[in-house]
């Protein structure tokens, strides 16, 4: 019994709690089971907090028993994502320079979720501060793909995902900078919302590329996705970038699952050559059930998109080489004195600490972003990578005049096998490909599964991206292409997913 409860969706987990047939520490304890059973193999959660889990379940359970009003998710437990701030709780962004910190405060959304009586079951994996595409740039080691172990569960929250595809909690949060929400939710079978940018507060969230950043809602459905949406977006005055305008109405839009004379897009510079034909396949028979639904197709050129890997990866180094130098060793975590050095000043202390605090990526990315700055540099790489973000967001707007939503696959392949990718940053590199535009432009996007491919049997995944702000698209479209795709397969993509060796392994903490 405790067992299928890890199995539902987050909506009918809501629903039971509402009705009382279940209790939320029934519901947690559940999960906090299912993670000591299963999460030695799949290592999705870098710490798990058992005890303060089942106290917040505790006292929605107590407020319930005093008829208090509660929020419709009260009692539903979620992960997240361990690059967000939470008080009293470790928040290491899978790098080792962080190891041991514990904000004093935690990130507006984190409020949020406690507000609405969301038991937090603990942190999950990431890249090391977000930066990468498999979570082998962990610190702590990759997570791994609940579909085989021996792949790659996406990045930068792999965490994020391989959580949601073994059943160790129905909902997390991720970040997307580049694609870190839709990249992992595609290799998974899972599905993951990148909002508009400002449409959930950055609050809290350790900063990678600021003018790129933004956390979303992770699920296994599009509903579910939406109700996540809805506890965490929103107006924050502490977030100068958060826009000043109510959540859109995600969970009407899916629910509704309506796509009758809406036109969508497929962009010509992010389908065919380049991606796995499986991929492509699931892909061409999504928009084809879109058109059976009531929608027409059109599609659409957004030439300069060809530009958007190379702009973006002199963007981020640049602002994440700002960011990161924060970690000086004398505010947070890790503290290193070199060797053999009498008295060391503070920088020395500083570039010992940050050789051994981080790892070879992020090192990689603060020397690019540090060159690209650079006076005599800055004009013709950061002041030029800008002026094609300029050109991307145009290719959008132009796009938006005669689509409602664009669609692509989310990324070209299916997941790889871990260790395949690492040396080449590069390779690695290119599974953005489709997911960056819409960072480089601040508009929304979604992925969700469309299938898995004939040649390997992986989860393939359907990306939606929408106008700023109009976020509720994302939900009609994917909601209805979840339908028609259920009736198809005549169940829920990830009862496909291996059961995995409970093997009751020491769980990472
Ligand atoms: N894979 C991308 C990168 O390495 C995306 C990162 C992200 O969205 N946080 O930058």
């Amino acid at each position: 019994m405790t067992h299928d409860l890890t199995r539902w969706s987050a909506a009918r987990m809501a629903d039971a709690l509402a009705r009382r047939e279940i209790s939320a520490v029934e519901l947690t304890q559940a999960h906090l089971d299912r993670i000591a059973a299963v999460d030695g193999a799949v290592h999705s959660y870098l710490h798990v907090d058992g005890e303060g889990a089942l106290a917040q379940a505790q006292a929605v359970d107590d407020a319930r028993g005093r008829d208090e009003d509660l929020h419709v998710m009260a009692g539903v437990p979620i992960a997240v994502k361990d690059v967000i701030a939470t008080s009293g709780l470790p928040t290491t962004c899978g790098s080792r320079i962080l190891a041991g910190w514990v904000p004093p405060y935690d990130a507006t959304l984190v409020t949020k979720l406690k507000a609405a009586g969301m038991p937090i079951l603990g942190k999950t994996n990431m890249d090391e501060f977000a930066m990468g595409s498999s979570t082998e740039h962990s610190a702590y080691g990759p997570s791994r793909n609940p579909w085989d172990l021996e792949r790659i569960p996406g990045g930068s929250g792999g965490g994020s995902s391989s959580v949601l595809a073994s059943f160790q909690a129905p909902l997390a949060i991720g970040t997307d900078t580049g694609g870190s929400i839709r990249q992992p939710a595609a290799v998974t079978g899972t599905v993951g919302t990148k909002p508009t940018y400002g449409g959930v507060s950055r609050y809290g969230l350790v900063a990678l590329a600021s003018s790129l950043d933004q956390a979303g809602p992770c699920a296994r459905t599009v509903l579910d996705t939406a109700l996540l949406h809805a506890v965490i977006g929103g107006y924050d005055p502490r977030d100068s970038t958060s826009i000043h305008a109510p959540v859109p109405e995600v969970v009407r839009a899916a629910q509704r699952a309506d796509v009758t004379g809406m036109r969508i897009g497929v962009v010509k510079q992010l389908t065919g050559e380049g991606y796995q034909p499986g991929v492509q396949a699931r892909f061409e028979e999504s928009v084809q059930l879109l058109v059976d639904a009531g929608a027409s197709v059109v599609e659409v050129d957004c030439p300069n998109f060809r530009f958007a890997l190379a702009a973006y990866y002199l963007i981020l180094p640049s602002e994440a080489s700002s960011n990161l130098a924060r970690f000086d060793a004398m505010r947070y975590g890790l503290r290193v004195l070199p060797d053999g050095v009498e008295d060391p000043s503070a920088e020395q202390v500083m570039a010992a600490t940050r050789e051994v605090g981080f790892g070879a990526e992020v090192k990689r990315r603060i020397i690019l972003g540090t060159y690209a700055l650079s006076s005599g540099y800055y004009d013709a790489y950061y002041g030029q990578a800008q002026k094609v973000r300029r050109l991307i967001a145009d290719d959008f707007s132009r796009a938006f005049e005669v689509a409602d939503v664009l669609v692509s696959p989310t990324a070209p392949t299916t997941a790889f096998k871990i260790g395949e990718k690492l040396d080449d940053p590069l390779a690695m590199y290119l599974n953005d490909v489709a997911t960056i535009p819409a960072n480089l432009a601040g508009i929304p996007g979604m992925s969700l599964p469309s299938g898995v491919a004939d040649e390997d049997g992986l989860p393939t995944g359907f990306q939606i991206l929408a106008p700023a702000t109009q976020d509720q698209r994302l939900y009609a479209v994917g909601s209805a292409l979840e339908r028609e795709l259920a009736s198809r397969w005549g169940g829920h993509l990830l009862d496909r997913v291996p059961e995995l060796a409970t093997t009751g392994a020491e769980v990472t903490k």
